[in-house]
C-alpha cells in the first residue's frame, strides 16, 4: 500500500519503519524527527498525504492532530483513510473524523498499547474505532505494526477504550506501590509480598508484569532506576484525557480523579517528570500518613 506517516517521534520511527521493511510504500514527515530508513521523505504533511491509501498520524496530542487535519484532509484522495494512531482526547477523534467524512475520506482512530518496545517489535495492540469497511482496509497494516487489532465501534470509540485502560492502569499501579509501602511498614519482605499477591487476589499487570519493586517479579524499569519505559508526564496526559471524557458525559470516577491529583502532583511538583509510573512506589516510601 501507499502510506503516507506523520509524526515520526519514539513511536512513529519504528511503526512506520517496519511498514517500510514489510514492503509498503511509506512517505513520513515530522516537523523535527529524521525519516527512519526505508521511508521517504516529504517537505510538507500535505505532501506526505497527497496520493496515499493511507495517512498516519502519530502526534502529542489532540490539538495538534485537529491542525494537521485541517492541513491534510484537503490534500488527501477521496476513498482513503486517515489512520491516527495518537493517544488523543474523544472529541477530538470524533472531530476529526467528522472532517474527513465530508470531505470524502475515511476515518480510524486506533490508539496503541505496548509502548516503544511494541512499536519496534511490532508487537502493538490497536483499539480502533470507526466504519468497519474502512477498519478493513488498515487491518494489513495493523498485522505488521502489531499483533492484535480490536475493532471497538465507531469514531472515538478507540480512544474511549484506550483512556478507559489507562485509567484503570493508573489507579493500579497507585493501589499496587501504596500496597507495596504498607508492606515495608509492616515489616513484610518484598519478595513475600509479590509471592502472595501474584497469586492471589490482589494480582494485576502492575503486579505480575511490571512489578514496581526493584528486584522482584520479572525486570521492569524499577530495576533500571525508574528509567521509563512509560513516562509518569504521559500517564498524567492519559489520566487527564479520561477525567476530561468522564466529565463530557458525566460519568463517576473518583479513583480516575485521585490517580490523576497524585500523577499531577508527582510529575509537577515531585520530580516525577522523567521518570517511570512506577516510581509511585519510592514517593510513597518517603512519605509518611498525614
Ligand atoms: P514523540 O513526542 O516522541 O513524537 C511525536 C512526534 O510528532 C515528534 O517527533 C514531533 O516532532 C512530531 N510533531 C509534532 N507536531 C507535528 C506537526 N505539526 N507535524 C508533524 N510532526 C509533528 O511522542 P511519542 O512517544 O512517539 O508518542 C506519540 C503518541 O503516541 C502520543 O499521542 C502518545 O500519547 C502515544 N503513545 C505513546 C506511547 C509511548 O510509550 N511513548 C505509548 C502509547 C501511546
Amino acid at each position: 500500500m501507499k502510506v503516507g506517516f506523520i509524526g515520526l517521534g519514539n513511536m512513529g520511527a519504528p511503526m512506520a519503519q517496519n511498514l517500510a521493511k514489510a514492503g509498503h510504500d511509506v512517505t513520513g514527515f515530522d516537523l523535527q524527527a529524521p525519516c527512519p530508513e526505508g521511508v521517504s521523505k516529504a517537505e510538507t504533511a500535505a505532501g506526505a498525504a497527497k496520493g496515499q491509501d493511507v495517512v498516519i498520524t502519530m502526534l502529542p496530542n489532540g490539538a495538534i492532530l485537529r491542525s494537521v487535519a485541517d492541513e491534510i484532509i484537503p490534500a488527501m484522495d477521496k476513498g482513503a483513510v486517515l489512520l491516527d494512531c495518537s493517544t488523543v482526547d474523544v472529541e477530538s477523534a470524533r472531530a476529526v473524523a467528522e472532517q474527513a467524512e465530508a470531505a470524502g475520506v475515511m476515518a480510524v482512530d486506533a490508539p496503541v498499547s505496548g509502548g516503544v518496545g511494541g512499536a519496534s517489535g511490532g508487537t502493538l495492540t490497536f483499539m480502533a474505532g470507526g466504519r468497519q469497511e474502512a477498519f478493513a482496509k488498515v487491518n494489513p497494516l495493523f498485522d505488521v505494526m502489531g499483533q492484535k487489532a480490536v475493532h471497538c465501534g465507531d469514531s472515538g470509540a478507540g480512544q474511549s477504550a484506550k483512556i478507559c485502560n489507562n485509567m484503570i492502569l493508573g489507579v493500579t499501579m497507585i493501589a499496587t506501590c501504596e500496597a507495596f509501602a504498607l508492606a515495608d511498614k509492616l515489616g513484610l519482605d518484598r519478595q513475600k509480598m509479590f509471592d502472595v499477591v501474584s497469586t492471589s487476589s490482589g494480582y494485576s499487570w502492575t503486579m505480575n508484569a511490571y512489578c514496581p519493586a526493584p528486584g522482584v517479579g520479572p525486570t521492569s524499569p524499577a530495576d533500571n532506576d525508574y528509567q521509563p519505559g512509560f513516562a509518569a508526564e504521559l500517564m498524567l496526559k492519559d489520566l487527564r484525557l479520561s477525567q476530561q471524557a468522564a466529565e463530557a458525559v458525566d460519568a463517576d470516577t473518583p479513583m480516575g480523579h485521585s490517580a490523576t491529583d497524585l500523577y499531577a502532583q508527582f510529575v509537577e511538583q515531585e520530580g516525577g517528570k522523567g521518570m517511570d509510573f512506577s516510581a509511585m512506589l519510592p514517593r510513597f516510601e518517603k512519605r509518611h500518613r498525614g
